[in-house]
């Protein structure tokens, strides 16, 4: 690998750039963008050294070893299209990175709940062990690659294990897969094929750790060459389950179960995390006390406040059906939905139509792009709502409708892409946008 192409100049490609050059390899960047920060980047990595590349007639003239792709970049972009024809290895990022860390790769993947499990598993591991917490959530894995630690904790989403083929983590779990993402995996086959990759490198000596709960994953033992190990919120597994009050490990009690995370998704990512931690010989006790100081990550069904006797929630980070239908899993009724943002073609009337989650909606407000196709979901399953073009007047009308008892619940169900560059961004602006009402009521 001396001539190495990186598409893609994003967060991972810039560290990957870096990591490369500091390995002595000649790098060459190409990306679709053309917008200042972007343009500053390239800038700043030639000046160490890169070369850009601006269009094919380019990158023909130079012969490339290896291309890594950011995860952003799909199949379907024409120069992954024109390697792969050519037999040059189309790696991603963080396969990239793998090949440069010593230490342990614990990876975690699923349509939903990566990140929480990943932070809790750093907890859990951080009070014994020299760790680091990278991938989707936190940094890019290639920033840390050459870190001396023991463990990295990595976060893998399906746009990253598509181009995978050596990445091989000691221990590799999936918590879960739900319809998401789509139109860049066209088929649900398509896109649990992608998370499987997780499973495919690993070895006799490693372990599939994988969620009993989930229908999608009942045939993942047959997809790799690693011991499985199951957990369940429902039953008694060979890993993490309850039992009463408490977490058992196969045949043995663990510990008492205190938790302030609300939810049985949450269960479920507690007993990925600990099955995992205890796999890999972390202390009972210091589990414990990692999932009982744990309280959860920002924009992920965050309690905000309490206005006039009803709940709020931030969960901004719920940019799939599946997210929003936990969310609601977890209120009994009453519940003022607000729903919407970039519209990926995810199908709301089976949302609507579903009795549980029917009978809790008191009333939806649907905003953004996805608005209008939402609504018309809604008035087909005959649930109440109202149409809002942007996320401000969305926040009024649903702050207007809320009574004592009731739940706010901003669970967009769509991508934030719309009007936000982030979902964090979203959650930021709701709120602020909270903060400001409770101001003026008190
Ligand atoms: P990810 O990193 O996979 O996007 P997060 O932990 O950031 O996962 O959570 C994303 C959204 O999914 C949030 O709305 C959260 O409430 C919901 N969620 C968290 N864990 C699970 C789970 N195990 N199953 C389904 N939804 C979950």
């Amino acid at each position: 690998m001396q001539n190495v192409l990186i598409i893609g100049t994003g967060e991972s490609g810039y560290h990957a750039a870096l990591l490369l050059l500091e390995h002595n390899k000649r790098v060459y960047l190409y990306d679709d963008a053309k917008d200042s920060h972007t343009v500053k980047r390239i800038g700043d990595l030639c000046a160490l050294g890169c070369s850009q590349l601006f269009d094919l007639q380019g990158l023909k003239q130079i012969s490339i070893d290896t291309v890594v792709l950011s995860p952003s970049i799909s199949a379907r972009h024409p120069f992954v299209q024109y390697y792969r024809a050519q037999g040059v290895p189309v790696i991603s990022e963080l396969e990239l990175s793998s090949h440069f860390y010593k230490g342990k790769i614990l990876a975690v993947t699923g349509t939903n709940g990566k990140s929480t499990t990943c932070a809790l598993l750093y907890e859990m591991l951080s009070q014994s062990k020299d760790v680091v917490l990278c991938g989707n959530y936190g940094n890019a894995f290639s920033s840390v690659a050459t870190n001396p630690s023991e463990y990295a904790v990595v976060e893998a989403s399906s746009y990253q294990l598509e181009f995978c083929s050596e990445f091989r983590p000691h221990i590799g779990a999936i918590l879960n897969v739900a319809p998401d993402h789509l139109h860049r995996h066209r088929t649900m086959t398509e896109y649990i094929l992608q998370k499987l990759k997780i499973f495919s490198a690993m070895r006799a000596e490693d372990y599939a750790v994988v969620n009993d709960d989930d229908d999608f994953l009942s045939t993942c033992r047959y997809a790799t060459r690693a011991n499985t190990v199951f957990f369940s919120s429902k039953r008694k597994v060979n890993g993490a389950y309850v039992k009463g009050t408490e977490v058992w490990f196969d045949q043995k009690p663990l510990f008492e179960l205190h938790t302030s995370l609300i939810g049985k998704h949450n269960l479920q990512n507690v007993l990925c995390a600990t099955t995992i931690a205890y796999l890999e010989g972390i202390s009972a006790e210091q589990i414990c006390s990692a999932i009982k100081g744990f309280c959860g990550l920002k924009h992920r069904l965050q309690h905000v406040a309490d206005i006039n006797g009803a709940g709020v929630y931030n969960d901004s980070k719920a940019t799939n059906i599946a997210a929003t239908q936990v969310a609601l899993s977890c209120f009994r009724s009453n519940v003022v939905l607000m729903l919407g943002g970039y519209d990926k073609g995810e199908d709301f009337f089976a949302l609507f139509a579903n009795g549980d989650y029917k009978r809790k909606i008191k009333h939806t407000v649907v905003f953004g792009a996805a608005a209008h196709r939402i609504a018309v979901d809604a008035r087909r399953a005959g649930l109440p709502f109202t149409c809002c073009d942007t996320l401000e007047e969305a926040i009024d009308t649903a702050f207007a409708r809320i009574e004592r008892g009731d739940t706010l619940l901003f669970s967009p169900a769509c991508s934030s892409y719309d009007s936000f560059r982030s979902f964090e961004e979203r959650g930021d602006y709701f709120i602020r946008a909270v903060e400001e009402w409770k101001k003026r009521i008190l």
